[in-house]
């Protein structure tokens, strides 16, 4: 009997489904995998926007005018979370599907590139995932925002820290609460498992919305940190990103 190990099996699988966009439907070139160059030219930001609410910019710019005020922690993303990528994103978190990941991600850097040599954004020292309960870890089997973050710190030569922040309850999904509910979930869900050595960070998630996340954990790091900014995939328009 021949026995396949899972790596052999996943390309044998791979090999054997016709690639084609998870959005459009059209067959895909490689190097190009599960969404196709156009849906994501298509999908992502137009224009500049405002790095705290998500606004467009008609010019290039940190902050809108009304952000300028308070200045916001940093959300950089390629997307908007309502744009046709916000539904792939899910999919990765939920189901396993990653067949979008490595599309959304290389924008993603694409993003941040553009935004470092635009001088808006300084690149931190560190990358540093969400974590995960190790309860829900050991259910799901992976935690997509390491996922992420392995794949921005190897693309932008930054070192990656995922034991500094720990989830120390096991808190229901965010996705079906209101912005209160969320906030009051996350409350003391997140602790630092020693003093941060960082100055500048970068925190990935996978999308931020209500912002709930961010807040909580940039509470922890506030003393220690007088830079944070949040890596992810989509975001939505004006969160209530706490300033540092
Ligand atoms: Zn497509
Ligand atoms: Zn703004």
């Amino acid at each position: 009997m021949v026995s396949l190990s899972w790596q052999r099996c996943r390309a044998i699988l791979g090999a054997s489904l016709p690639n084609r966009c998870l959005l459009c439907h059209q067959t895909i070139a490689a190097p190009h995998r599960g969404v196709c160059p156009t849906c994501v030219a298509n999908s992502i930001y137009q224009s500049e926007v405002c790095l705290g609410c998500g606004k467009p910019l008609t010019i290039a710019a940190e902050y809108c005018g009304s952000c300028l005020h308070h200045r916001p922690i940093k959300v950089v993303a390629p997307a908007s979370y309502h744009s046709m990528l916000g539904p792939l994103i899910p999919a990765i978190k939920y189901q396993a599907q990653f067949a979008a990941l490595p599309a959304l991600t290389a924008a993603l850097v694409a993003r941040i590139q553009h935004l470092v040599a635009a001088e808006l954004l300084e690149l931190p020292q560190v990358v540093l995932p969400v974590p995960l309960h190790r309860q829900r870890l050991a259910h799901r089997g992976y935690n997509q925002a390491w996922l992420i973050a392995n794949t921005l710190a190897a693309q932008l030569q930054l070192p990656l820290d995922d034991k500094l922040l720990a989830r120390t309850s096991n808190t229901p999904a965010q996705a079906q609460l209101t912005g209160k509910q969320r906030r009051q979930n996350l409350s003391g869900a997140f602790a630092l498992t020693r003093a941060s050595p960082y100055q500048r960070i970068a925190l990935v998630d996978d999308v931020v919305t209500t912002g709930s996340t961010v807040n909580e954990i940039a509470r922890l790091l506030r003393t220690s940190a007088p830079s944070i900014q949040v890596w992810c995939l989509a975001r939505a328009e004006a969160p209530k990103i706490a300033t540092l």
